[in-house]
């Protein structure tokens, strides 16, 4: 069924079942507006409408702009007619800031809850969720449905009915396949407004087109504050040392880039991997890597900017995220910190409900996800992450990454200074700067390579050598020092986990 037919569904029955406030979260209000409008036909039943815009507006029924712009006396005014009525409201936003509109729409709930005010709904169509407290339990959600791919062809056929003399049948060989893949997670709106873009610039729909619908999709990206581009230099060939992890996203990278073939043999397709473990030993490094290795845009999430403060803002901001991230597919998504969002779970207080709201969307959207969005998640501290999180399923693995050890610190001291003074590294006591290392962290140890050589240039010397070296390290607190309690316990926990070794 296409989406829009499937929520207008949802709207009837909970119209039928007399759910007090219907929140639609949508950016795209005018079609909404027409499709309440359809339903209230549909059911014999009257509506109204308020935006900011327009006040007040009754169908028939003409009324000078201004009036009714303010939500309040317009709540007053219309409060003793309502029965038998659909109010829509939109542009809630600001509006339930103002404790008086709050309190109001409080009491028409309760009067329609017991039955006082019979046949009535109040329809919120809004991008926001900022629902307030004490609305919270007269409120019922309604959210769209990413479109199916049934459903964007759909939109592609009736765009081109409209819109150009090209049929979608003449398309040649697997256009249509591409095009509705490229189009996957965007509204009706939105796959309306790209192709109009498209035909504009080109005169019809083909595979010159692409770049436009990839362009528009990095700026969805950007205006949605939620997810981040990343353009990234750093490859696998710059981590020294996690060889296991490293020999692992090389195996799951092959089976991206041969996917349908992968598919047909029975191979499933990877989902994602949680780096967790010490900090500074090169976890978002690998995430980088990751990119570059499958050969994908690399998307981060950063999960303190998805939690708002609202009511089901952090919900509406998760499920924009997952929406961004299957329509920009193939891609990876980084998921910076973790436990930043659910290691308020276990904690029982006010910012637990909402984390395990969050941490069900997103485990839900794991388990059921079909499309090639490759998850790399982060996290330091997992002790405070939900057990679910950690089963098999969710993750095709799950990596510890500790301290480095003397092999591999070699090589990273070698990745850092090549990339600095490559000429100098012949003559440097290798092996004695990595005795000297013990307990460094991968940052530590880049910080220790930096300071020696801004030293040994301050200095005015020609090359980089052992001493100043071992002086930078000398002036260095590693981590292991500074953080050493909390590095102690995080070890034991990560000992009883069992988790893989990323190191060989
Ligand atoms: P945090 O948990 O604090 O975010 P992290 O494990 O994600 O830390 P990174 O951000 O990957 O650590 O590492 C910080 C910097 O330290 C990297 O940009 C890199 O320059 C250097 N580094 C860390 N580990 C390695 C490594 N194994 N090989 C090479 N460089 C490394």
């Amino acid at each position: 069924m296409h989406a829009q037919e499937e929520i207008k569904k949802e709207i009837s029955h909970y119209i039928d079942a007399c759910m007090p406030i219907i929140y639609v979260d949508t950016l795209e209000i005018g079609m909404y507006r027409t499709l309440v409008e359809e339903i209230a036909n549909e059911k014999r039943m009257d509506y109204a409408s308020w935006s900011l815009y327009g006040g007040m507006h009754i169908p028939g029924i003409s009324m000078p702009t201004n009036m009714g712009r303010d939500l309040l006396t317009t709540l007053e005014n219309i409060r003793d007619d309502l029965e038998n009525k659909l109010f829509i409201i939109e542009d809630i936003g600001s509006q339930l800031e103002r404790p008086e509109v709050v309190s109001y729409l409080r009491h028409i709930a309760e009067d329609i809850v017991s039955e006082k005010l019979n046949d009535c709904n109040i329809i919120i169509l809004s991008p926001l969720q900022r629902i307030p407290r004490e609305l919270e339990l007269y409120v019922t959600l309604v959210s769209r449905h990413a479109m199916d791919n049934e459903g964007i062809k759909e939109c592609i056929m009736e765009f081109c009915k409209k819109n150009t003399r090209q049929k979608p049948e003449d398309f040649v060989d697997d256009f249509m396949k591409t095009l509705v893949t490229a189009l996957r997670g965007l509204t009706k709106t939105e796959i309306d407004s790209i192709l109009s873009l498209v035909v504009s610039k080109h005169g019809r729909l083909d595979m010159s087109g692409m770049s436009i619908i990839r362009k528009e999709k990095q700026q969805m990206i950007k205006k949605s504050g939620i997810l981040e581009m990343i353009n990234v230099k750093e490859t696998l060939d710059d981590i020294g040392g996690l060889e296991r992890l490293k020999g692992w996203l090389k195996k799951k990278a092959a089976v991206y880039s041969q996917y349908y073939e992968a598919e047909q043999w029975g191979v499933d397709i990877p989902k994602g991997v949680l780096i967790a473990g010490m900090p500074g030993c090169g976890k978002s490094l690998a995430a980088k890597a990751a990119s570059a290795t499958f050969g994908l845009p690399l998307l981060r999430m950063d999960m303190g900017r998805l939690m708002g403060k609202y009511v089901g803002e952090s919900e509406g901001n998760m499920r924009r995220a997952i929406e961004l991230t299957e329509a920009s597919a193939p891609c990876i998504l980084w998921i910076d910190e973790l436990e930043k969002a659910f290691a308020g779970i276990q904690s029982g207080g006010s910012g637990s409900e909402v984390a395990t709201r969050l941490f069900g969307n997103f485990l839900t959207w794991m388990q059921e996800k079909d499309s090639m969005a490759f998850v790399v998640a982060t996290a330091n501290d997992i002790s405070k992450l939900p057990p679910e999180l950690m089963r098999k399923g969710r993750f095709d693995e799950i990596f510890y990454v500790d301290m480095p050890k003397a092999e591999e610190r070699k090589k990273i001291l070698e990745i850092h200074i090549k990339k600095r003074r490559k000429d100098d590294l012949s003559q440097i006591d290798l092996q004695q700067v990595v005795r000297e290392t013990d307990g460094f962290c991968g940052a530590d140890i880049e910080g220790v390579v930096r300071d020696a050589i801004e030293e040994a240039f301050v200095a005015k010397k020609d090359h980089l050598d052992t001493a100043e070296l071992l002086a930078a390290i000398k002036r260095t607190h590693p981590i292991s020092e500074t953080m050493k309690d909390s590095l102690q316990a995080m070890k034991s926990t990560y000992k009883d986990k069992k988790f893989a070794n990323a190191s060989a």
